[in-house]
């Protein structure tokens, strides 16, 4: 019994990730309650690796009945801008979650300012004359120690006045900056008296006039933190480095301990994912905009027909790892197919049509079939579908002098409509330039649902609509952004941008089952052997739109091995 305990035990230790496994040893060692934050600074849209960060944040305080702050961390104000927090918060409801607390760093510039004066009382910071290049000329390097700035050693009562005239606007910016006092030949870096205040003359989007000095990300994030009493501040690995000054400043202001722990951030191949490279697409126009449903932001996921659900799959199959590495696109595109498989309605369209008459049905007559909507989720019911003499099928479905195992039309050969009859063509009628324009077929009138007339068995099926009920909508097939694995990996004078994959959007004109037409934006369907698609917002009652989410089956996977 004992040992079967044990067992479960174990099997419940493996499967925690290292920062659960922290976070059990706290609570063990008596924390009530543990308080995580999602920080984005408001700069651009978020993308699949901030989902990642936003999944494990919120994830790990409802799986710990804790709580998860949003805060926008807008201490730059030259680069941001409402447009972004509002995304933001729309984001993170879509994605499933809520935040205990809206905050905004900008919130506590008043907190943070008083700190720093705290900090120059204790003679833990001083105000430098140095320019910002001067200030980067002295720092040293790795293993030559940095060079003392001739202000370093300025009175309290100097330092104070100067600082309180830097926040009073009495210098221009870039005249003068507040520094740390720590250490200038400390091994690391960082810790070099680093910068805590520069003086920026810009409006603020939330303070508007009302500070000229505002507070480095080092200075602010920690500190933030502890306003908030986070406990486990959750970054990504390149700011492992930085952690030895998060503490610094919390230690020598005496305040809540928050203590940061670093994961990998999420790398997808095959795509960009840094704002400031999703902005310069958006801005010189290689995309229609953020929500272009090729970019890997959450707007455009969300856009192109992606679920909440298969993001947070997502984020729960790539886990939580110490060690950076890269993740292939296709686990996204392989949780997008899971969860639509499970939900999405069936419907039938032809993305490049070629007409097919069965010349020994009658005329005028027409036939309603009762399609399943979602062979997953029989409560989706049916549907009807009208058969008749004239139909599309896909021009890819058909081969003249198609090879062995063939098992789609060709002449002379055999093939079942979904849903419908097995059809043998007879005749390929083609225009003066050689294309093909019509096929003439028979049916087998004894071959409804399943069956024949002899019991013989067809292999192929094939998609179809009809010709006078079907309507016109505008697909489009997306490919890759980007045509290299590693789009950022570029020569000297190169840039991702030349790694951009010109053919990453194809539209087609499209006849597509009536019923379609009913549907509203954001509705997902499976298109019949196509693939999952979604209704686009550029949709007008005279036509609709549909982006093509996915594929049925991972065809690039197969493709780039070639
Ligand atoms: P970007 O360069 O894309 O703007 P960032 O790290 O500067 O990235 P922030 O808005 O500052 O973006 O980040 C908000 C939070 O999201 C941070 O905690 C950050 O660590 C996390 N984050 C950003 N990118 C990723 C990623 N690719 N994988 C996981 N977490 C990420
Ligand atoms: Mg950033």
């Amino acid at each position: 019994m004992d040992k079967d305990t044990g067992n479960v035990k174990d099997c419940h230790k493996e499967s925690l990730n290292f920062i659960e496994e922290i976070i059990e040893q706290d609570i063990k060692n008596g924390l009530k309650q543990i308080v995580t934050r999602f920080p984005p600074e408001p700069n651009g849209y978020l993308h699949i690796g901030h989902a990642k960060s936003i999944c494990l944040n919120f994830g790990l305080a409802e799986k710990y009945s804790g709580k998860c702050n949003l805060r926008f961390d807008d201490t730059n104000p030259v680069k941001e801008d409402t447009e972004y927090v509002d995304s933001f918060k729309e984001d993170v409801k879509w994605l499933g979650f809520d935040w205990a607390g809206e905050y905004y760093a900008s919130d506590y510039f008043g907190q943070l300012y008083d700190w720093a004066e705290k900090l120059i009382y204790r003679g833990l910071a001083y105000v430098d004359d140095q320019s910002q290049e001067e200030i980067r000329g002295t720092r040293g390097t790795v293993t030559v120690p940095g060079k003392e700035s001739p202000y370093r050693s300025r009175s309290v009562e100097e330092n104070l006045d100067l600082f309180r005239r830097m926040k009073n606007g009495e210098f221009k910016d870039g005249e003068k900056v507040l520094r740390a006092k720590i250490d200038m030949s400390h091994p690391n870096m960082l810790m070099r008296d680093p910068i805590m205040y520069r003086i920026i003359h810009t409006d603020h989007h939330r303070t508007g006039n009302q500070w000229c000095i505002y507070p480095m990300y080092d200075y602010a994030h920690g500190e933030s933190d502890s306003i908030e009493k986070v406990t486990h501040s959750i970054c990504t690995l390149e700011f492992d480095v930085h952690r030895p000054l998060y503490n610094w400043f919390i230690e020598n202001l005496e305040i809540f301990p928050s203590r940061q722990y670093e994961f990998a951030r999420l790398n997808l191949n095959y795509t960009v994912m840094s704002k400031r490279k999703l902005l310069q697409l958006v801005k010189e126009n290689y995309v229609t905009g953020w929500d272009d449903p090729r970019m890997p932001t959450i707007v455009a996921l969300r856009r192109r027909g992606y679920t909440p659900k298969s993001i947070r799959m997502f984020a729960e199959k790539v886990g939580v790892a110490k060690r950076d590495n890269v993740i292939d696109i296709g686990l996204l595109e392989f949780c997008v197919r899971e969860d639509l498989n499970k939900r999405a309605l069936r419907r039938m369209a032809v993305l490049d049509p070629v007409k097919l008459v069965i010349t020994n049905y009658p005329e005028e007559k027409t036939e309603i079939i009762n399609c399943v909507n979602n062979p997953e989720d029989s409560a989706e019911g049916t549907r009807e579908v009208i058969f008749g003499r004239e139909l599309y099928i896909e021009r890819e479905d058909f081969m003249e002098n198609p090879p062995k195992k063939y098992f789609r039309l060709s002449p002379g050969g055999e093939v079942r409509l979904r849903y419908s009859y097995i059809i043998k063509c007879q005749e390929v009628i083609k225009d003066k330039d050689e294309n093909i324009i019509e096929l003439r077929c028979t049916y087998d009138d004894q071959s409804h649902g399943g069956g024949s007339s002899d019991g013989r068995k067809v292999k192929g099926i094939i998609h179809w609509v009809n010709a006078k009920e079907a309507k016109i909508a505008e697909v489009r097939l997306f490919d890759r952004l980007f045509d290299k694995e590693n789009p950022e990996n570029v020569g000297e004078d190169g840039s991702f941008i030349d790694n951009l994959n010109p053919d990453s959007l194809k539209v087609v004109e499209a006849y597509v089952e009536p019923s379609l037409y009913a549907s509203k934006v954001g509705d997902k369907f499976q298109f019949e052997r196509l693939g999952y698609f979604c209704k686009d917002k550029n949709s007008t009652p005279e036509k609709p739109v549909f982006n093509r989410t996915v594929t049925l089956k991972d065809t690039w996977a197969k493709v780039s091995k070639k």
